[in-house]
């Protein structure tokens, strides 16, 4: 079976992904299963010279890594540039650091030495999406790698050049085959993989539906699974904000990658004293903002990844309005193939698919609230977990506010974003596990106790 993907700025058809074949697949895992014993025993400083390479890789590749991103999904140049080049430093970060995450930790009992040890577990498949279909592959790839781990990726089906893109990087950067290999295949194929007794962990990004889907499996095979789904993230202003700076940041937070990105700031929870100048002023940015060509310095708004995500946001749209929510901006699919325009809901409240569902694209939901009391409570009134921001003059009352905050990273001031040196992940139904940091790194290891009596 072949599955044609089309540019999501034009619609034309410019590849067409065959399906692997079993052998294909068993010829994988088989490598996967070779490669493991000489890689996790090389030494920590081995591993990283490997990393070290892949990042000047991805740095000497730039240009043909981003036609691709741009080309399958979508990406405006600049932030496919961008996201390479955090590959890259995410690679370095790693192989920088990874002896530090991974050095026994010595825990005084009263035998004559006890500690820990971080031990390699043997193959990790990742399920991974197409929004950030480079940084999304090397934030678990990076620290899996460096751990002694070896992988198998299974991408979106919109993105399959993107990984063998990502493939062919390791590959020059001199990592031994079967240290990453690369599955085309439909979810019963990767339903088999999990249970495959050669892979021995799963890590997702991606929808609910999938989570569920892809927990399921692990569970019944009793494999360890790291989950990170979905997110409406709330972004709190307070009356005292500073509206230069966050309208600023509500309008890149929101409308950057078209929306499609979990921790983009999705409902703008906004106290009643200040809520009037903070909608009028980001109507204002957000209208500015211009859908186009990818490829064109002049579009700012990316189209959305596939025609398809594009009905459904629509769709939510629709019923957002129909149960009251003021429509200020947008609203409607616009003239290129997959296009939406920067969209903003007004009056946003419970029962409304723009309250209830993430809402995966260039429309922002305003939620008025009384005081930062109820700001706290509707903030926390989902359930998704993933982050939040507070914006406010008073960094302590940010913080407070931040710490009361259900999700996985909370941020005062500031836009959420992963960084390589924090975890990174959900609480709620927007997942289960870390990514990122020492916890990251300690997620695919065996934790285990060494005692000497
Ligand atoms: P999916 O969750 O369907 O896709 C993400 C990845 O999971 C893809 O590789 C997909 O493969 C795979 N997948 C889906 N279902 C299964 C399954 N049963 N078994 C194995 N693999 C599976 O996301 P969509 O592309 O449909 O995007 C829709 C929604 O997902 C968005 O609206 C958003 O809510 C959420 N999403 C969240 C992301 C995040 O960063 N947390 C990223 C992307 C999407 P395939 O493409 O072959 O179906």
């Amino acid at each position: 079976m072949t599955t044609e993907i089309p540019n999501p700025a034009t619609g034309q058809v410019e590849h067409r992904q065959a399906l692997m074949t079993s052998n294909a697949v068993e010829a994988a895992l088989h490598a996967a299963q070779a490669a493991f014993p000489e890689w996790s025993q090389r030494s920590v400083q081995a591993r990283g010279d490997v990393l070290r390479a892949a990042a000047g890789v991805l740095r000497e590749r730039r240009q043909d890594l981003q036609q691709v991103m741009t080309a399958e999904m979508g990406k405006l140049k600049p932030e496919a540039l961008a996201e390479i080049e955090k590959c890259a430093a995410a690679c370095e970060f790693y192989a920088d650091n990874a002896q530090g995450y991974l050095h026994p930790e010595q825990i005084a009992t009263e035998a004559q030495s006890s500690y820990v040890r971080y031990e390699p577990i043997g193959c990790v498949f990742a399920v991974m999406p197409w929004n950030f279909p480079l940084w999304q592959v090397f934030r678990f790839l990076a620290p899996t790698l460096m751990a002694g781990n070896v992988a198998l990726l299974k991408h979106a089906t919109n993105v399959p050049r993107c990984a063998d893109a990502i493939a062919a990087v390791l590959q020059a950067a001199g990592a031994p085959e079967g240290v990453l290999g690369v599955l085309h295949i439909d979810n019963d194929q990767a339903a088999e993989v999990i249970c495959d007794p050669r892979v021995a962990a799963v890590t997702l990004t991606g929808s609910e539906r999938a989570g569920k889907s892809i927990a399921a499996t692990a569970g019944s095979v009793l494999k360890k699974c790291v989950m990170e789904l979905g997110g409406s993230d709330a972004f709190v202003v307070l009356e005292d904000a500073d509206l230069d700076k966050t309208v600023a940041a509500a309008v890149k937070s929101r409308f950057d990658n078209a929306g499609q990105t979990c921790i983009a700031a999705k409902r703008f929870i906004v106290v009643e004293a200040i809520a009037e100048t903070f909608v009028t002023r980001f109507v204002e940015a957000a209208g500015k903002l211009r859908t186009g060509d990818p490829n064109d310095s002049a579009t700012t708004l990316a189209p959305m990844a596939r025609q398809d995500l594009r009905e459904e946001l629509h769709q939510q749209v629709g019923a957002s309005v129909q149960a009251g929510a003021k429509l200020l901006l947008g609203g409607a699919p616009g003239q290129g193939y997959a296009d939406y325009p920067a969209t903003i809901l007004d009056h946003v409240g419970p029962g409304m698919p723009a309250y209830e569902q993430e809402l995966f694209g260039p429309v922002a939901s305003i939620l008025r609230v009384k005081d930062e009391a109820e700001a706290v409570r509707v903030a926390n009134d989902t359930s998704f977990g993933l982050g939040g921001s507070v914006w406010t003059a008073d960094a302590a009352r940010g913080e407070r506010v931040a710490q009361q905050l259900q999700c996985g990273a909370a941020f005062v001031n500031a836009i959420v974003k992963s960084d390589v040196r924090l975890p990174f992940g959900g609480s709620k139904r927007s997942g289960f596990g870390r990514e990122l940091a020492q916890h990251g790194m300690h997620e695919f290891t065996n934790i285990k106790t060494i005692y000497v009596a």
